[in-house]
C-alpha cells in the first residue's frame, strides 16, 4: 500500500523488538528457511519483500486478501496486477476473493474512522495468521512492512500479539531498506503502482485538491 495517515496507537509509541527468524546466513539453500505465508497488500509491495525472503532461502507463498480496496474495480486491477506477475515474481499466491466483502471492512471501522488503519492492519494480519495456521506455515508476515507509508510499529506489534505463543511465528523483516529498489523494479517491470494507499477514505485524501478545487 502506498499511503496512509492516522492517529498513533499504542503499537507504536511501544519500543520495537525484534523477532528471531532465521537470518540471511543460517539459511542458504533455497526453501531450508521453512515456509512463510506473506500478506501480500499489492504488487509492487511484494516485489522487494518477496526478493528479500527467497534471498534468506524462505519458500514464500503470498496471500491476497483486502477487503480495505475500494472500489471494486480498483480491487480487480490490483489483483490481476499480481496474477500477472506471480509467476515472475517466483511465488504462489492464494486469492482470497470471496472475503472481498466491503461489508466487513466497513463495520470493523465505522466509528472508529480515526484509528482505521489499525483495525484495517488488524484484519488483514488475523486472516494470515488464520491461514497460515491451517496451512501449516511456520511463518507469517505481510508486504505492509515494505512501505515507508504505513505504520510500521502499528503492523509489526498487532503481528506479534496476534502470534504470541502460537505455531505460526510472526516473521519481523523492516522491508523498508528495499523502498527505492522495489519501486524502480516494479516500474521497470512495467507493473501497475496505484496512488492511494486502498480505502475510500484514502482515496478522498489522496484527491482533495482536485474534489475541492472545482470552483462553483
Ligand atoms: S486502506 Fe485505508 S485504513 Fe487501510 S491502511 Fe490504507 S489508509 Fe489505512
Amino acid at each position: 500500500m502506498m499511503e496512509s495517515e492516522e492517529t498513533r496507537t499504542e503499537h507504536e509509541t511501544g519500543a520495537a523488538q525484534h523477532d528471531t527468524g532465521p537470518k540471511a546466513e543460517e539459511t542458504p539453500t533455497p526453501g531450508s528457511a521453512g515456509r512463510v505465508l506473506l500478506h501480500i497488500c499489492c504488487a509492487p509491495c511484494a516485489v522487494y519483500s518477496v526478493q528479500a525472503l527467497k534471498a534468506e532461502g524462505f519458500e514464500v507463498t503470498g496471500l491476497f486478501y483486502n477487503p480495505n480496496i475500494h472500489p471494486a474495480a480498483e480491487y480487480i486491477r490490483r489483483r490481476d496486477t499480481l496474477l500477472q506477475f506471480e509467476a515472475e515474481l517466483g511465488i504462489k499466491v492464494i486469492y482470497k476473493d470471496a472475503g472481498y466483502d466491503p461489508q466487513i471492512w466497513f463495520r470493523e471501522v465505522t466509528f472508529r474512522e480515526a484509528n482505521r488503519c489499525f483495525h484495517c492492519y488488524r484484519i488483514r494480519l488475523e486472516k494470515t495468521l488464520f491461514i497460515a495456521k491451517h496451512g501449516r506455515f511456520e511463518y507469517f508476515s505481510s508486504t505492509l512492512l515494505y512501505s515507508t507509508k504505513q505504520k510500521h510499529e502499528v503492523i509489526a506489534g498487532l503481528a506479534r500479539d496476534m502470534a504470541a505463543d502460537g505455531p505460526n511465528r510472526f516473521l519481523y523483516r523492516d522491508f523498508r531498506v528495499g523502498w527505492q529498489e522495489g519501486i524502480e523494479k516494479s516500474t521497470a517491470m512495467g507493473m501497475y503502482r496505484q496512488d492511494y494507499c486502498g480505502c475510500l477514505y484514502s482515496e478522498v485524501e489522496r484527491r482533495k485538491k482536485e474534489v475541492a478545487g472545482r470552483k462553483e
